[in-house]
């Protein structure tokens, strides 16, 4: 309960204090009342008291007069009493029509029996009393009797004293309480519990207490009266809690509440921010004051922050984040306009990496600014541009059903790459991109528009990048069937199931092997999947690049072995794009030759010549590290790169590989462009090894042309370890001069594709 809400705990506690306060002040009010009333009883009492005693002095005076009066008369009537005085009492009573009469009492003879006789009056004659000056009271037989004694003298002298008395008896007694209006009771001894008194002078010895009960009519409306006021303290109580809740609930919590409600509200979805009420001056709209400053200053940084998270920081441009919201809200609205449709293009640049290395980061950074600037200035007004990272921006059209608006855009996007090279610095930066394009499809999410533009752009990239293509239903397919077999060639590197064929490379002047290159083999099912198939896959995966090492290390530990019979064999070892855009290709590359204890000079890179078609200064450096590391670099598949002479002198290139469409045409009988490479390799003194040498024919028109350096099925397939070496052993030593001899082979498995 305590950990609920401040109005629950407020109440509580509030409750709580009640309650006690409630009970103290009730145990308080009651010990008071009852002390209050103990009070009132007994000044009542005393007051009573006052009353008889008043009254009872008041008798004692009339019974003084009367005292004087019987004295007199006895003083004339005593002379023949007093002879026996000492024996004698007297009494005095009322005679049937009222009058005193004096009466004797003998010896022995005492009040009660005067009273038996209804004598009102005591009259007693001693002659050795002490002398009691003034009225008082004896008690005498349990019954208290008002006294006054008078000295009776004769010419002799003191004669004794008369004592005149006045039983207060029942009538006397209630004429008493009547006139004091409350019950008397009397005792010679002092009461323990009510208040009494001590009533006339005591010198007698025999001292009368009076004493009364309390009123019991003052006693039950004090009762009455108590109850009362402590029923009342419980209500009064009640009424102070709820006054103190309302001032509670209006003076505080109430606005609390609507203080904490509003604070809560904000962050209830994306409601704004609210303004707090202000009314006044007091702490709550202090507090309120305050909190709209902060939501004040919260709504700019929320501003910001919106704007920050939805904004790409180097171009400015709306980032993913941005574009999925934006494709969130129109795609609702395009179920509304039929005649409107989405198409989303994903502009990529190819290999964009190359500008980074080449350039520096900084540099790259300026270059993607120039392209975002670029695109803008290309697409329409209506289109909204993006970066989703790196290298990749997104062009959202909305454009009428049926338009090739966005074909006509990727095609505009490219061209002007094309033709314009941007300028960074007067540095003429060569780009080229790869251009998805998605139509929105009914039913279709952002993320599935989005992920159809990817594949688009993935297939673009594909056709050797510089293209655009439309997503079509087919790609997914496509697309989803080389996700499987990437799955499947990471696993295959993984597990080593790769494995490293040789196929020799022949002087064949002397018949002397002078170099084996190295071809890796992917065996999957019952065959093997083609390596132009999976190469490829792997380039665009990137898993080349660890492919790579993996191949050039398991090449490398197999040369020692093979260099047994062939000890000044070369191995060829073939390097993809993707390897050579890695900065640290070259040290690596040195670390593992370097492990396996090989010269430098024993291994040959086979770069393919479409490399170098374009001006790329990284790349070329890292060819000269490569030679520079002391490696010899191979141009392969040369003639199909259409590669500017002019450039290729400019690399630094020790071989030159015939493409084996070259070589087929001296099949045909062509050998023009033979001569041609020859000629070019002559002036540029390099070697060429003509590729794909099938027939007798094609070897001797290579060899008129003077052309040695063959590698090709006529001479061995690619072989894996194992057999490599056992066709070195039975190739024999190196030695001088032809003829060269056919060794029968087994087919290369790679030339037949498994059935799966
Ligand atoms: P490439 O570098 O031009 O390799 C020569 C290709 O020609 C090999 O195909 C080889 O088996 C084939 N070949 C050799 N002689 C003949 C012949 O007389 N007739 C015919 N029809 N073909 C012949 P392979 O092994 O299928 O490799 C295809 C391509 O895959 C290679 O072309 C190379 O570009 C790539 N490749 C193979 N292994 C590797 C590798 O380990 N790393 C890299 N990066 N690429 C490789
Ligand atoms: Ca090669
Ligand atoms: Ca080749």
């Amino acid at each position: 309960m305590l950990s609920g809400s401040l109005r629950k705990r407020a109440y509580f506690y509030l409750l709580m204090i009640t309650l006690l306060a409630g009970i103290l002040g009730w145990g308080i009010t009651a010990r008071l009342l009852e002390r209050s009333s103990q009070q009132l009883l007994v000044e009542q009492q005393q007051r009573v008291l006052q009353r008889a005693d008043r009254l009872l002095n008041n008798e004692l005076l009339q019974l003084a007069t009367q005292a004087e009066r019987l004295a007199m008369i006895e003083r004339a009537a005593r002379q023949p009493l007093l002879q026996d005085a000492s024996k004698i009492r007297f009494a005095l009573w009322r005679d049937s029509a009222g009058h005193p009469q004096f009466g004797f009492l003998r010896e022995g003879e005492r009040v009660r029996a005067m009273r038996a006789q209804d004598w009102p009056w005591l009259l007693s004659f001693s002659a050795s009393s002490r002398l009691l000056s003034g009225p008082h009271i004896i008690w005498q037989d349990a019954l208290p009797m008002l006294t006054r004694q008078i000295p009776l003298q004769s010419v002799t002298g003191n004669d004794g004293w008369l004592l005149v008395g006045q039983p207060l008896d029942a009538t006397a007694r209630t004429t008493l309480e009547h006139s004091v209006g409350a019950a008397l009771r009397f005792s010679p001894t002092r009461p323990a519990a009510q208040p009494s008194r001590r009533l006339l002078p005591s010198a007698s010895g025999a001292p009368l207490f009076v004493s009364t009960e309390p009123d019991p009519l003052l006693q039950q409306w004090l009762t009455e009266r108590n109850r009362t006021l402590l029923l009342a303290i419980p209500l009064l109580a009640a009424l102070l809690c709820a006054a103190i809740a309302l001032l509670i609930e209006l003076l505080i919590l109430r606005r609390l509440t609507q203080l904490s409600r509003l604070t809560i509200s904000p962050s209830e979805g994306s409601a704004p921010l609210p303004r707090w009420p202000v009314r006044g001056s007091d702490e709550f709209d202090t507090l309120a004051l305050s909190l709209n400053d902060m939501a004040d200053q919260l709504r700019h940084s929320q501003h910001r922050l919106f704007d920050e998270v939805r904004r790409d920081g180097l171009t400015r441009l709306g980032n993913r984040k941005l574009l999925i919201e934006l494709l969130d809200r129109h795609i609702p609205a395009l179920q509304e306009t039929p005649q409107l449709t989405l198409a989303l293009l994903l502009v990529d640049l190819d290999e964009f990496k190359v500008v980074n290395d080449s350039l520096g980061h900084e540099r790259g950074d300026r270059v993607l600014a120039l392209v975002a600037e670029r695109l803008m200035n290309l697409a329409r007004g209506s289109d909204s541009l993006f970066r989703l990272g790196g290298d990749e921006f997104a062009i959202l059209c909305l454009l009428p059903r049926q338009s090739q608006g966005a074909e006509r855009l990727a095609e505009r996007v490219l061209q002007d790459l094309d033709n314009h090279p941007l300028l960074l610095e007067n540095t003429a930066v060569q780009l080229s991109a790869s251009i998805g394009v998605a139509y929105y499809q009914p039913a279709l999410s952002s993320s599935e528009l989005l992920r159809n533009a990817d594949l688009a752009m993935y297939e673009a990239k594909r056709l050797g990048r510089r293209h655009y293509r439309i997503y079509s239903d087919a790609m997914h397919h496509s697309v989803s069937e080389r996700l499987h077999a990437e799955q499947a060639l990471r696993q295959a590197l993984h597990e080593q199931q790769l494995e490293i064929w040789f196929q020799p490379i022949l002087d064949t002047r002397d018949g002397n092997v002078v170099m084996v290159e190295a071809l890796v083999r992917w065996p999957r099912g019952q065959g093997y999947v083609p390596p132009s198939d999976f190469i490829a896959l792997a380039e665009e995966t990137g898993l080349i690049i660890p492919m790579g090492i993996w191949i050039a290390r398991q090449a490398l530990r197999a040369l020692p072995a093979l260099r047994e019979h062939w000890p000044e064999l070369n191995l060829n070892i073939n390097l993809s794009v993707l390897q050579l855009m890695q900065s640290d290709l070259v040290p690596r590359l040195c670390a593992l030759v370097d492990e396996c204890a090989v010269p430098h000079s024993a291994v040959h890179f086979e770069l393919t010549e479409s490399l170098f078609a374009e001006q790329n200064e990284f790349l070329v450096n890292q060819l000269r590290q490569l030679s520079d590391a002391g490696f010899k670099v191979h141009l392969d598949d040369f003639g199909t790169g259409y590669s500017s002479l002019e450039r290729l002198l400019t690399l630094p290139v020790d071989t030159l590989k015939l493409d084996r469409s070259f070589t087929q045409t001296l099949e045909r009988g062509d050998e023009r462009l033979v001569k041609a490479v020859l000629l070019i390799s002559q002036e540029m003194d390099m070697q060429v090894i003509a590729e794909g040498v099938e027939t007798e024919k094609e070897m001797q028109r290579l060899q008129a042309l003077g052309c040695h350096l063959m590698q090709g099925y006529l001479f061995a397939k690619p072989m894996p370890l194992p057999e490599i070496r056992e066709w070195l052993t039975r190739h024999g030593a190196p030695r001088s001069p032809p003829p060269m001899v056919r060794i029968p082979q087994r087919p290369d498995p790679a030339l037949n594709p498994p059935s799966h």
